[in-house]
C-alpha cells in the first residue's frame, strides 16, 4: 500500500505560509503521498504549490442555509481532494457524533473527496481498558458503506498535541484491529504527537501507512523527516 504522509494545519496559516506549502512540496520524497489539510482560506492560493489539498471539515449538505459552514463540493472545486473528518477537536469543540460524521463523509464521496475519518479514545477510556470498543464503535458509526479512497486515522486524543505517544505495541494493537474491520485498500494513519524523532519506530508497526501530524506539519523543516521516514 501507498505510504501516506498527512499534515493537518488545523487553525493555523495565512498567506504568509504559502511558502511553506511549496517548501514541503519540494521536500516531498518520490514514492509516497503527501498531503495538507489547510485551513480553507488557503486551499485555491495552494492549488498550484504541487501538494495534495485537503479540507478539515465539511458540511452534511450539498448546499444552503448554513453560515459559516463549507460545502464538500466547495472544497473540491477550491482544490482539494481530500477531507479530514470527524477530528477529536471537532467531536469535542462542536459535539460531531458519529452519525454526523458518516453523513458528511457521505457528502464528501458525492463530492469527490476522499474522507480522512479520525478515530481515537481518550485518556479516561484507554485507562478504563475501553481503547478498542471506543475505536471500534467509532469506526462503525462514522464510516460509509461506500468511501472510495477512505483513510482512517487512529488519533488517541491523550496524544494529540501532548508530546505523549502510544507505545509500538499499543498502536499496534488497535491498527491490527481497525485493519480487520476496514474495507480493503484502506489506509491507516497514526497520529498524535508525531515527530521526526519518533517517526521510523512508528512507521515500523505494522498496519501503520502513515501519519496524520499536527504540530510538526506547520514547519517544513520538521514535516521534512517524517516524510523521509516514510519514504
Ligand atoms: P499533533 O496533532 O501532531 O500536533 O499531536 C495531530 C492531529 O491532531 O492530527
Amino acid at each position: 500500500m501507498r505510504k501516506l504522509a498527512a499534515g493537518n494545519w488545523k487553525m493555523n496559516g495565512t498567506s504568509a505560509d504559502l511558502a511553506a506549502v511549496r517548501a514541503v512540496a519540494e521536500a516531498a520524497p518520490g514514492g509516497i503521498d503527501v498531503l495538507l489539510a489547510l485551513p480553507a482560506t488557503l486551499l485555491d492560493r495552494a492549488r498550484d504549490a504541487g501538494v495534495a489539498l485537503a479540507g478539515q471539515d465539511c458540511h452534511a449538505a450539498a448546499k444552503g442555509a448554513h453560515t459559516g459552514d463549507l460545502a464538500a463540493a466547495m472544497l473540491a472545486d477550491a482544490g482539494a481532494t481530500a477531507v479530514i473528518l470527524g477530528h477529536s477537536e471537532r467531536r469535542a469543540d462542536h459535539g460531531e457524533t458519529d452519525d454526523a460524521i458518516r453523513a458528511k463523509a457521505e457528502a464528501a464521496v458525492a463530492a469527490g473527496l476522499a474522507p480522512v475519518i479520525c478515530v481515537g479514545e481518550t485518556l479516561d477510556q484507554r485507562e478504563g481498558g475501553r481503547a478498542l470498543d471506543v475505536v471500534g464503535a467509532q469506526l462503525a458509526g462514522s464510516v460509509p458503506d461506500r468511501a472510495p479512497g477512505l483513510v482512517v486515522a487512529y488519533e488517541p486524543v491523550w496524544a494529540i498535541g501532548t508530546g505523549r505517544v502510544p507505545t509500538p505495541d499499543q498502536i499496534a494493537e488497535v491498527h491490527a484491529f481497525l485493519a480487520g474491520r476496514v474495507p480493503a485498500g484502506t489506509r491507516l494513519l497514526y497520529g498524535g504527537s508525531v515527530k521526526g524523532s519518533n517517526a521510523a519506530e512508528i512507521f515500523a508497526v505494522p498496519h501503520v501507512h502513515g501519519a496524520l501530524v499536527g504540530g510538526a506539519s506547520l514547519k517544513p523543516g520538521d514535516f521534512a523527516p517524517i516524510m523521509q521516514a516514510l519514504a
